[in-house]
């Protein structure tokens, strides 16, 4: 579709618009603040306009203007993109036999990345960029229409900033994460692996990054260490994330909130003090449930976040390790089935959540002068996602405005 065009997609059965109005002036609650997406909101017998890649209106079917080209899907749902805030898709080799090991009773210990670590820094570019391309291929016939993505697999100068390159090519939401654990020839020395990851490795990475994460956890990055990477990549114009509280109780959340970033992400361990961190703060709290289904632990307390006030998103944390999932609509029904949220608050969370997450206005919401970026689903509302799981209902997916994945049934 060129730009001069425009498309009216109409017999919409549900369009998820997340461009609601405040509702009750809590800073909490999804309302559009700066520009970001608004609350949950749904309209029935809808329709919705396409024009130069951007939503050029959004009604009621019988109300729609007369457009260049006209697609009716029939009573079938149309909602945002997903967003998955969270993904470490720069990587080699597989790590099944340690999951089918954690199914049979072994717990799962950050060391397994360091597998991942040399299986990536012995592969070439081209055996990189194509596991990438295909699972960002994959993310995309799953709706996901924006990604971020990690480094975090190469640990040295070259091989973290061949990964970030990688990932440039894919997304522009690309995170350094040369925190991600401590290589092997570090073992001894991981005050001088912190002083790489803030020194030298920092600027071969930063040209190709928006974003700077470290895995702030036992095993790990202390919290004096963790605060250290992330201000040094601030120094260097990249935003904060945090990876907090995943495997136990710990500072986090703290780091994430104290740094201002932009999320903390896990969230399965939190104290009082965390969750008043999160609720006080901008920090998103993203909550990666794949990551509890893979390794067998005690899914994050969506619930009491919520309930709180925090703002939540659902993201996937596709890697080869802890989660080798890249689908969101089964975050979105383990979130609905096994942490208490509702279908609505699991779809925002998916879509504007994620955008939050990432700190961007023009993606996780339909309201006009949104980017194209929609989903048709090959249902009649956003609940099959959770009340169907497993079953693939991702009919159509547009991006900026042209259809790059299925096609309208
Ligand atoms: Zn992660």
């Amino acid at each position: 579709m060129s730009d001069a065009e425009s498309t009216l997609i109409t017999g919409i059965g549900e369009l998820i618009s997340n461009d609601g109005e405040p509702d009750d002036g809590q800073p909490d609650d999804g309302e559009p603040e700066n520009g970001l997406p608004g609350s949950f909101a749904a309209m029935t017998d809808a329709a919705l306009v396409i024009a130069g890649g951007k939503v050029a209106w959004t009604g009621p079917a019988s109300r729609a203007p007369a457009a260049d080209a006209v697609v009716d899907v029939a009573g079938r749902a149309v909602l945002p993109g997903f967003a998955d805030s969270h993904a470490h898709l720069v990587f080699a080799g597989e790590r099944s036999a340690e999951f089918a090991a954690r199914m049979a009773g072994r717990p799962y210990q950050a060391g397994g990345i360091l597998g991942t670590v040399e299986a990536t820094r012995a592969a070439p570019d081209a055996a990189l960029r194509a596991n990438l391309r295909r699972l960002a291929a994959e993310m995309l016939r799953q709706g996901t229409t924006t990604f971020e993505c990690k480094s975090g697999y190469g640990l040295t100068v070259p091989d973290e900033a061949r990964g970030l390159a990688l990932a440039a090519e894919v997304t522009p939401e690309v995170t350094y994460l040369g925190a991600h654990v401590v290589p092997p020839e570090f073992a001894a020395d991981p005050a001088g692996y912190v002083d790489l990851v803030c020194g030298p490795m920092l600027d071969a990475c930063a040209p190709s990054a928006r974003w700077v994460d470290v895995f702030c956890e036992d095993g790990a990055f202390g919290a004096d260490e963790a605060a250290a990477v992330l201000a040094a990549g601030q120094a260097a114009g990249l935003h904060a994330r945090v990876h907090a509280n995943q495997l136990g109780p710990g500072p986090g959340v703290r780091v994430a909130a104290e740094a201002g970033a932009a999320s903390a992400d896990h969230c399965t361990f939190l104290t009082d003090d965390d969750v008043d961190a999160l609720t006080s703060t901008p920090v998103v709290a993203t909550l990666l449930p794949g990551v509890e289904f893979s390794c067998r632990q005690p899914f994050p307390q969506a619930r009491r976040l919520l309930d709180a006030g925090a703002v939540v998103a659902l993201a996937t944390d596709c890697n080869p390790g802890s989660s080798f999932t890249s689908s969101m609509p089964f975050c979105i029904a383990l979130a609905v089935r096994e942490m208490g949220m509702t279908t609505e608050e699991a779809v925002w969370a998916a879509t504007a959540g994620g955008a939050r997450a990432l700190r961007r206005t023009d993606i996780g919401h339909l309201g006009v002068g949104a980017r194209a970026d929609l989903i048709l689903l090959d249902a009649p509302s956003h609940t099959y996602l959770a009340y169907r799981p497993g079953v693939p209902q991702i009919a159509a997916v547009w991006q900026a405005g042209s259809l790059v994945a299925g096609a309208v049934p």
